[in-house]
């Protein structure tokens, strides 16, 4: 987001992006996070990721391809055992996963200070939770996700944690894919 040298435009800019950084919910492109649950064998994994990021556009798709990419990238983010490996013996299985739309936040829309911006512009989340049932938790060591394959323009996943060690916050990366949970 740019502001612009125009403090009311800037103001009415500045406010929904300050609140949604409050809230731990800014959007920046190439920015996902996870909220991560283990425990008594069950995992519960919420990723939010830009569509940016995810599909490649935010708005709605304008031709038959780009219809098409979407569905594609529904199939992908949907795609558990493509996305996450848990270490062989703890014996997780997946529940169907479940994309939640509908995080959309419009950017930029006072359309009264003369500044002739993108109306249309608008930026998207997609939320995916993800379920887990470990037959031997106890042997739960750690989970590895592919994301970063799969969405290359993904670069940083922050992550809450809580497990049997308690509460923390990592951060992946294309070159930390991994969380070592403590069952
Ligand atoms: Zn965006």
């Amino acid at each position: 987001m740019r502001l612009r040298p125009i403090a009311l435009a800037a103001a009415a800019l500045l406010l929904p992006s300050l609140v949604a950084a409050e809230a731990g919910k800014a959007h920046v492109h190439g920015a996902g996070r996870i909220d991560a649950a283990v425990e008594g064998g069950r995992i519960e994994l919420t990723l939010t990721a830009p569509k940016h990021d995810l599909v490649g556009f935010e708005r709605a798709p304008r031709d038959a391809a780009e219809q098409a990419h979407l569905v594609a990238a529904r199939q992908a983010v949907l795609d558990h055992a493509a996305l996450w490996r848990f270490n062989a013996g703890a014996g997780c299985v997946a529940e169907t996963p479940v994309l939640l739309e509908g995080g959309t936040s419009a950017a930029g829309h006072d359309h009264d200070h003369g500044h002739d911006h993108d109306h249309g512009h608008q930026h998207a989340d997609w939320t995916v939770r993800y379920r887990f049932q470990c037959a031997s938790p106890e042997a739960l060591r750690s989970i590895d996700t592919a994301l970063f394959t799969v969405f290359p323009s993904l670069q940083t996943i922050d992550v809450q944690l809580i497990d049997g060690g308690g509460a923390r916050a990592l951060q992946l990366t294309s070159a930390s894919v991994r969380l070592s949970v403590t069952p």
